[in-house]
């Protein structure tokens, strides 16, 4: 009977994985487990209530010809500054973030007019902080997979990178050692 893997996660990561292990040569049958209700992780475009497009995840990716060329630009605030306006308790409302994001597309972008078209959305978490010592820990589980024989390997934004080709080849190199074309650490 022939070889089954079950890929997990339907994000960019999983579907590279997807897609290089079932371009092998003796391509496995792959299962691919998503646990929304659509595939893309991240990557993802929205329509406003007016029909204007815009990119919740990166500003790279975007939808095929004319709608694409269209998509609005994404401005992107986080980090320290607003893990320290919530640690004081200040409500972030989604009118002052609007602000910050325009004053920063003024300063950094210098577009100077107000947006025609705004969406505002916080996503929490949505990008992995790697901490010190990572990498260190990284190669320990990789060695108690080895070690238990589990058949499992690990892909995606947490791991080796979070930028879209990061992931796109992390899920290469997942997909490599399942198919033992590539060492497991
Ligand atoms: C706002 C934003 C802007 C970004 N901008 C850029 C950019 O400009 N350039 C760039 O290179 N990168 C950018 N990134 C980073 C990049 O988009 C992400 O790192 C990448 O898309 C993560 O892909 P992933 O497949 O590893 O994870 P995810 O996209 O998180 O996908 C994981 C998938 O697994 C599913 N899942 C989770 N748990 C389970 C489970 N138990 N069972 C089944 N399914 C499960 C989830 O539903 C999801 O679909 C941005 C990210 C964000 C959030």
């Amino acid at each position: 009977m022939g070889r089954t893997v079950v890929v997990l996660g339907g994000g960019i990561s999983g579907l590279a994985a997807s897609y290089y292990l079932s371009r092998a040569p003796c391509a496995p049958k792959v299962v691919l487990v998503e646990g929304s209700e659509r595939l893309g992780g991240w990557i993802r475009s929205v329509r406003g209530p007016d029909g204007a497009v815009f990119e919740l995840g990166p500003r790279g990716i975007r939808p095929a010809g004319a709608l694409g060329a269209r998509t609005l630009q994404l401005v992107m605030l986080g980090g320290s500054w607003f893990q320290t306006l919530e640690a004081k308790g200040s409500a972030v409302s989604q009118e002052a973030l609007r602000r910050q994001a325009q004053e920063a597309a003024a300063t950094q972008l210098g577009l100077k007019e107000p947006p025609s078209h705004c969406l505002v959305h916080t996503h929490r978490n949505c990008i992995p902080q790697y901490t010190l010592g990572h990498w260190k820990k990284l190669d320990s589980a990789a060695q108690f997979l080895a070690a238990q024989r589990l058949p499992l390997t690990l892909a995606g934004a947490s791991y080796e990178g979070v930028a879209v080709t990061d992931c796109i080849e992390s899920g290469r190199r997942a997909a490599a050692r399942v198919l033992g074309s590539e060492p497991s650490s």
